[in-house]
């Protein structure tokens, strides 16, 4: 029987592709993509408490505390349009954040792994560039634009995310390790959730619609 409903985490190194797959998924299974990162940014721009504690975090590559990330995922979860599922992009990244979506009830179908090694990483969130005014990604060796550093669809300059830095980023990849990997263990023991590890180099050896694809064949056939 064809699955209708999709409640799904998207579990990976900072610049495995989480955000790009999602973006997929989402418009494939139209159901929203929640991405904690994209919130705390949004949270960033506001001249507020709040926006300046989660900024003083997140440009030196740390993990924003669980109470704060769980009161915002809780909060995003209870919206109508996730009544039919979503996709949880950057959320959970430690032990106690994914402990609190049973607590809190929120049950999950499946959890995909994207794999990738730790020298592709560093080489794709260096390369990185995104258009501040449309949010469009970039890559300067894998997806460059057509004119070097300006956007296609907006002609403005594109900036490299301030956490993209190489310190910051060999950080942010130490904390995935320590923090976020014991997830894999997590979810792979937590009865009635399907775990896939998908290949995520397959992004630069061809198009991130490989991995796409891949992901969509496991879904599909772990749900029929
Ligand atoms: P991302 O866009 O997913 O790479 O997230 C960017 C930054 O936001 C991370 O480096 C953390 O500082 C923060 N962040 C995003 N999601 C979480 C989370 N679930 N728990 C703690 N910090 C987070």
């Amino acid at each position: 029987m064809k699955r209708t409903e999709y409640r799904l985490v998207l579990l990976g190194p900072p610049g495995s592709g989480k955000g790009t797959q999602a973006i997929l998924l989402s418009i494939h299974y139209r159901i929203p993509q929640i991405s904690t990162g994209d919130i705390l940014r949004a949270e960033t721009l506001q001249i507020s408490e709040l926006g300046r504690t989660v900024s003083g975090y997140m440009v030196q590559g740390l993990l924003v505390p669980d109470d704060l990330m769980i009161a915002i995922a809780r909060k995003r979860l209870a919206e109508n349009d996730c009544a039919r599922g979503f996709i949880l992009d950057g959320f959970p990244r430690t032990i106690g954040q994914a402990r609190s979506l049973q607590e809190n009830g929120i049950s999950i179908d499946d959890v995909i792994y994207l794999d990738v090694s730790d020298n592709v990483l560093l080489k794709r969130l260096t390369g990185r560039r995104i258009c501040p005014g449309c949010s469009r990604m970039y890559h300067m060796q894998f997806n460059p634009p057509e004119t070097d550093e300006i956007c296609d669809d907006c002609g403005i300059a594109l900036i490299t995310r301030d956490d993209d830095g190489e310190r910051i980023v060999r950080k942010r990849i130490g904390i995935f390790h320590e923090m976020t990997f014991p997830l894999i263990d997590h979810f792979k023991k937590l009865s009635g959730v399907r775990f896939h590890s998908i290949n995520g180099f397959l992004a630069d050896a061809g198009s991130p619609q490989e991995v796409f694809r891949q992901i969509r064949s496991d879904l599909e056939t772990a749900g029929s």
